[in-house]
């Protein structure tokens, strides 16, 4: 059993930085938690707030259930991974990943038992008498990764681990470590700025912005049905296209988004037609992922700006109106792109704009 809770934890620097702010959430047993969001958001504040290396201003901690900032670091039971891996340079692969065991006193029998083991899961068993010198850098992460490990921690907190790394050996990684903490059982923190990463390795992703936390939820659910406008646009690729539309109500039996000179038609039988009903006359933003739209409708049209070739499927960037559009691109024309398989509009913050509150089951 391992579970965090984290409730109304605001920190605030002696300089008036508010680096969280106000954040409540709670870690599942076995869980993977990825925190996402861009340089400064709070994420690995939040995350030393959780290993114990901060205190938060306000709020509390729990670990299992209990109350749990009293309780010192190296109580916690808990192991971080950190982006420059911080392994020993004069020590082997062995010697760092032992290094703990060491340290808690573990018989030296029992030591290279567990390396031994641990080794051979992370792939690594051929390289223990190396130095970290003569590893390469993935290698070395696993060397991290493997010394984190090795104690059986209740809990891993990962902070960007894999952000020194090529863009090749990020993707192989991430999928390794997705496995390898979900084979462990291990309840994970894991910070990224990367979505991509924090889609592929997630159970479920806590998306931060200036130390508040926008969204929680399944890589489906904050892809599919994003609470935020900056959620929405923060997940996936190509960004989403965020349109700015009127609503229009034909006699009662057909729904039409005005966006700039044109129309864009939504199916009655689609559920969200029926909510978005509600706001005849009325401007919202939408939000259509290039997934949504395919070319050869007669809808939307625009003229192309240019194509990107992504080898499975190509990518056309439309002017239309003032906003360009992002399409699929089979074999057809790609001027004239209509609603396929539906849109999202959950966006609840927009002062500015009215925003609509509906949902792919209505
Ligand atoms: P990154 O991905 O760049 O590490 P982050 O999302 O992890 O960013 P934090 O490191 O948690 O962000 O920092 C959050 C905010 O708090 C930033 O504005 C940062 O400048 C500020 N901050 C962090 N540590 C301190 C400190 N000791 N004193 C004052 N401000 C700090």
């Amino acid at each position: 059993m391992s579970t965090v809770g984290l409730q109304k934890i605001t920190k605030a620097f002696p300089d008036g930085t508010v680096a969280v702010d106000n954040v409540s959430l709670d870690v599942r047993d076995g869980e993977v938690m990825v925190l996402l969001g861009p340089s400064g958001c709070g994420k690995s504040t939040l995350l030393r707030i959780i290993a114990g290396l901060e205190d938060p201003t306000t709020g509390q901690l729990l670990l299992d259930g209990e109350p749990a900032l009293d309780i010192p670091p190296r109580d916690r039971h808990v192991a971080m991974v950190f982006q420059d891996y911080a392994l020993y340079p004069q020590l082997t692969v062995a010697g760092n990943i032992a290094f703990p065991l060491r340290l808690a006193g573990v018989s030296v029998e029992e030591q290279s038992e567990r390396v031994a083991d641990v080794a051979a899961a992370l792939g690594i068993g051929e390289l223990l008498n190396r130095k970290p010198s003569q590893l390469s850098g993935g290698q070395r992460q696993r060397v991290a990764m493997g010394r984190a490990i090795v104690r059986r921690p209740r809990l891993f907190l990962m902070d960007e681990p894999l952000s020194s790394l090529d863009s090749g050996l990020r993707a192989e990684l991430r999928a390794e470590i997705s496995s390898m903490v979900r084979d462990l059982g291990a309840t994970t923190v894991y910070v990224t700025h990367d979505q991509a990463e924090a889609l592929t390795v997630a159970d479920r992703i806590a998306i931060m912005r200036r130390g508040v936390l926008q969204d929680v939820g399944t890589p489906a659910e904050v892809y599919g049905r994003p609470a935020t406008m900056y959620v929405a646009a923060l997940l996936g690729t190509p960004k989403i296209n965020l349109l700015e539309a009127v609503v229009h109500v034909y006699d009662g039996s057909r729904v039409a988004l005005r966006i700039g000179e044109q129309e864009l038609n939504v199916p009655w039988d689609d559920l969200r037609a029926r909510a978005l009903a509600h706001y005849h006359g009325e401007r919202i933003v939408v939000g259509l992922r290039a997934e949504a739209l395919v070319a050869g409708g007669h809808e939307l049209r625009g003229r192309v700006r240019y194509v990107e070739h992504h080898g499975h499927e190509s990518l056309a960037y439309l002017d239309i109106g003032a906003f360009a559009v992002v399409i699929d691109d089979p074999t057809g024309p790609v001027t004239a792109p209509k609603l396929d398989r539906g849109f999202l509009a959950r966006f609840r913050k927009r002062p500015d704009v009215q925003t609509v509150a509906t949902t792919p089951e209505g």
